[in-house]
């Protein structure tokens, strides 16, 4: 449906002034612009955090953040339909549905270095009884100079900030400069909050996409740890600045895991027509898939957002949102 009434654009979806209710999509929250300055669409987020049916609820603020066109949107298209399909056993969807959700087919997308959220916030009940609400958000920034790094870093350290998961994405293994840049972000973070409150942040998990050595580490969350544990490991031979790198990231976390996640597939990488359906992915990727997923959106996983040791609602959310975003205009 694209479009809906021409005429003034009273419900053109294009439209700035008015817009749609009950719509479920990405709404782009956080914006860096060209020169660099932070636009922070506050009254898009608390339509999303002052809603009625979430506002007072503790929550689960799950982030995805990485460089662009590593297959963040359509991990997170996985993602929304597990939660669509909550307790359901078939929450894959059938094999010829296209993919939908955020948006991730290659070209289509401007490329914006910011956050957007999932404009429907799911309610959902954890074993010990509690009912919490779930926040997806996704999270990119471009490397390529010095300045986008430093937007990108800014960026981060914000999604960090607000997220009781953060899932750093990267491609195929996890580099010297993707430690170096999570070090540059998670700085960016601590600075903002050292005033502010005592604990650091706590889940960080990496996921590797396009693994390929699993003969090496086996795919899945066993196999990501062994690898991660090496490659975090501190060595005294290891060059000072290493250490520090890995010294720093152990001491932001509370939680930090690695999964390994296969190649889905050519067509999924190079086929320009591929919609998403499952019959044309990987079918050791759709493995992982359903291990990798229910890993992080359980019910009996999902931590609820906490700063200072207080459990934090949708409502406070917000204002940390809010108060976190000064800091980094000055
Ligand atoms: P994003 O910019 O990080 O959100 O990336 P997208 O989800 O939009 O995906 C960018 C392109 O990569 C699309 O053409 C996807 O079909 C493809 N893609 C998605 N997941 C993967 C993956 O795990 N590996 C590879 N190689 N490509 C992927
Ligand atoms: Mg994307």
């Amino acid at each position: 449906w694209a479009g809906g009434f021409s005429d003034k654009g009273v419900y053109d979806w294009s439209s700035e002034e008015e817009e749609p209710v009950g719509r479920a999509e990405p709404v782009q929250v956080l914006v860096v612009k060209d020169d660099h300055s932070f636009e922070l669409d506050e009254a898009a987020l608390s339509r999303i955090l002052l809603n009625e049916a979430v506002r007072e609820r503790e929550v689960v603020a799950i982030s995805v953040a990485g460089a662009f066109r590593k297959g963040k949107s359509f991990l997170m298209d996985f993602m929304l339909r597990y939660m669509y399909n909550q307790g359901s056993e078939d929450w894959l969807g059938a094999p010829d549905e296209p993919l939908t959700g955020f948006s991730w087919r290659g070209g289509s997308e401007r490329e914006t270095t910011g956050i957007q959220i999932w404009n429907e916030v799911f309610l959902v009940d954890k074993p010990d009884g509690r009912k919490v609400a779930v926040l997806l958000m996704d999270t990119q920034g471009t490397f390529d100079s010095q300045s986008t790094l430093r937007d990108s870093a800014t960026v981060f350290a914000l999604s960090t900030m607000i997220s009781s998961m953060q899932v750093y994405n990267i491609s195929q293994n996890v580099q010297e400069d993707d430690l170096q840049h999570l070090q540059l972000f998670t700085e960016y973070g601590r600075l903002a909050m050292e005033e502010t409150f005592l604990k650091p942040f706590q889940s960080m998990i990496f996921l590797v996409r396009d693994w390929s050595f699993p003969y090496e580490f086996s795919y899945g969350q066993e196999g990501g740890m062994k690898f991660l544990e090496k490659r975090l490991k501190i060595s005294e031979n290891q060059h000072e600045e290493l250490q520090n790198v890995r010294k720093h990231i152990h001491s932001c976390f509370t939680n930090i895991s690695c999964f390994l996640l296969p190649h889905p597939g050519l067509k999924v990488a190079t086929n320009p027509h591929f919609d998403g359906r499952l019959k044309e992915i990987d079918g050791e990727f759709i493995n992982n898939l359903k291990v990798l997923v229910p890993w992080l959106l359980s019910p009996e996983n999902l931590d609820v957002k906490e700063i200072n040791g207080n459990n934090i609602t949708c409502r406070g959310l917000l204002e940390y949102f809010k108060a976190y975003i000064k800091i980094y205009q000055g």
